[in-house]
């Protein structure tokens, strides 16, 4: 114990507003949603550290007039001998530094409790002992702020248990996964029916919209609305036409501003389960409860893999697509015979590489006319060699370049720098099937409305897609057809 005179109380006092003022201060910077009520109890901290910095200084000034401190039986003395010890040993602890790296808002209420309640245990103390009327009725009032500040919190606290019960036990009407073309005209088309955006959350894995999109669609790319032959008109809200990569996502963005979507990003959804009538969605570190769920992942998550293995120490120059890094002036072979392959051509010769296209189809009956026609008179021109009609048998290393083997006997292997892959992508069947979803070979089983074998779970954009590929527009197409069987399920009267 230590031997106090009023200086150092009051001394005590005043770090003790101090500390209140830094951890409040800190809690805020830690927890932005809770910034106005942390901020504004810092703000109290603040006046009462002034109040106890003026009665310091009258003491201090005053020292040969009569004592404002009286305690003649030293009752108030022992009660705070009694409590300083546990109070200095925590004030010598900088609360800024004392912060978890992650503190929940929880823990903040519960040590601000604790804060407060010490104050308060001293302040009484130190109110017992002063003489001054005056000088007690202040610290009075600090007392009773201090206990407001405490029944503050605890209501907080309630508040914030209630809000978090009712979060885990939020029952979504809609869950959708993938906030793609398929994923994001669901929604649009849900709300344009009269859903309350509020009841229905689409998770998507990565920390944007439309990552396919993003990621696999070449900078100058012309996005067609007719897509591999696909029918541009869109019966929904979501319109397609021709256009470049750039405002397409500028499209999907501002339905998704325009409709009020509730997207939650950097949410994969792991798996879907259909528990007594409700969906539990899993993401990683959370589940949440849905009426109904659709499925709109598209296929181009797991791209498809060449039949050969690659070696490990060429796995950084092969890549399945042309964005994840910057290919300039190299040997590039793009291998695959779709449009992929064909843009992804046309683009990485702009950027001055030196392009081979290898494509099992000698024909390369797999490109739309436009990109058919652009590689053959590419390949005519001399300006990329092109090797229709042929199939890589295997790839290895050859020093910092790779060798290329092809399975007939008419083309010598080839040397080059990056391999591109564009062998399209694959149903996610393993996603579908754990979620109890029944399959007919790699496709869905799907009723006209794009319902799953599981009542209630949908599929759109290219998981619906009855032919092998699929577009923006039919995507567009193959959610209204989904909005306009489920909405009424939702208790939404709709038009036809
Ligand atoms: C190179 C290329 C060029 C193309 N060019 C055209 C064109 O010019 N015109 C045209 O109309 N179409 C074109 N397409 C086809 C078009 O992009 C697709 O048909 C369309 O994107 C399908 O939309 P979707 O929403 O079904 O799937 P996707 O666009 O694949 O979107 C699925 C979304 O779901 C997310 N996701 C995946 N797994 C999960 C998970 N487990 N949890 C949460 N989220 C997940 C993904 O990140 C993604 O954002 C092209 C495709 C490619 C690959």
């Amino acid at each position: 114990m230590q031997n106090f005179n009023i200086e150092e109380i009051l001394k005590i006092a005043i770090k003790i507003e101090q500390n209140g003022r830094k951890f409040y201060l800190k809690a805020a910077e830690a927890c932005p949603e809770h910034r106005t009520w942390l901020t504004r109890l810092a703000d109290e901290e603040i006046a009462h550290e002034n109040v106890f910095a003026t009665f310091f200084k009258s003491f201090v000034n005053h020292t040969d007039e009569e004592p404002a401190f009286e305690d003649s039986e030293n009752l108030a003395m022992t009660y705070l001998h009694s409590i300083a010890d546990s109070i200095i040993f925590n004030l010598a602890k900088d609360p800024a530094r004392s912060f978890r790296e992650n503190p929940t808002i929880d823990g903040i209420i519960e040590d601000a409790l604790r804060r407060e309640h010490e104050a308060i245990l001293f302040y009484t103390g130190l109110k017992s002992a002063m003489y001054d009327e005056k000088t007690a009725a202040e610290v009075d009032l600090i007392i009773k702020e201090e206990m407001s500040h405490v029944n503050w919190l605890k209501q907080k606290q309630m508040e914030i248990h209630d809000e978090s019960l009712a979060k885990k036990e939020r029952v979504y009407e809609v869950v959708i996964v993938g906030g793609g073309p398929g994923g994001i005209s669901m929604a649009a088309e849900l709300i344009e029916k009269g859903l309350d955006p509020e009841k229905m959350v689409v998770l998507e894995s990565s920390p944007k919209t439309s990552w396919i999109i993003r990621k696999l669609y070449p900078e100058q790319k012309l996005v067609t609305a007719n897509y591999k032959g696909a029918s541009a008109e869109c019966v929904g809200v979501m319109k397609m036409r021709n256009m470049t990569k750039e405002s397409a996502l500028q499209m999907l963005s501002e339905a998704v501003t325009d409709f009020g979507i509730d997207i939650h990003y950097d949410h994969a959804v792991l798996k879907i389960e259909k528990v007594d009538d409700l969906f539990h969605i899993q993401t990683k570190d959370k589940t949440l409860k849905a009426k109904y769920c659709v499925i709109a992942i598209g296929v181009f998550g797991k791209p498809n893999r060449p039949d050969y293995s690659i070696p490990r120490n060429l796995r950084e120059k092969t890549s399945y697509d042309i964005t994840s890094s910057s290919l300039e002036n190299q040997d590039v072979l793009v291998v695959g015979g779709g449009d992929s392959a064909s843009e992804y051509v046309q683009h990485l010769l702009k950027k001055g590489n030196r392009l081979i296209l290898s494509s099992r189809e000698k024909d390369l009956s797999y490109m739309n006319d436009d990109n058919r026609r652009i590689t053959q008179t590419l390949g005519l021109s001399g300006k990329i060699t092109l090797l229709a009609g042929t199939d890589v048998e295997g790839i290895k290393a050859e020093g910092s370049r790779i060798r290329v083997a092809f399975k007939d006997d008419q083309h010598d292997s080839i040397l080059v720098d990056r391999i591109v892959y564009a062998l399209g992508g694959t149903t996610p069947m393993n996603f579908l099937k754990i979620s109890g979803i029944e399959m007919e070979g790699k496709q869905a089983i799907l009723n006209e409305a794009n319902e799953s074998s599981v009542p209630g779970l949908y599929l759109t954009g290219d998981l619906a897609a009855r032919a092998s590929f699929g577009a923006i527009a039919t995507a567009f197409n193959s959610s209204y057809t989904a909005a306009q069987d489920l909405a009424p399920k939702l208790g939404i009267t709709v038009t036809t």
